[in-house]
């Protein structure tokens, strides 16, 4: 699957804010240190914005739970 670049900075400020301040970085084990340089895009029918940690400068990603993904949510998929 190819990477389809999107614009990170094309969303709500407020969205933008809340992707950078609630990550998890692997290196630091630890949650919401933040993230700088952030680039968003989208593979597999997934986004992500991939950034740096604030505290240690490792590459870290958020999962996007999209709007314009998630048309596809059935609760009774059992049949
Ligand atoms: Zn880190």
């Amino acid at each position: 699957m190819s990477r389809i670049e999107r614009d990170f900075f094309a969303r709500d400020p407020e969205d933008q804010k809340a992707f950078l301040e609630q990550t998890w970085c692997n290196e630091c084990m630890e949650a919401d240190l933040g993230m700088t340089d952030p680039v968003e895009y989208e593979l597999d029918g997934v986004v992500y914005v991939e950034g740096k940690c604030a505290k240690c400068g490792s590459v870290i990603m958020t999962e996007i739970a999209d709007d314009e993904t998630d048309g596809e949510w059935e609760d009774d998929g059992e049949e």
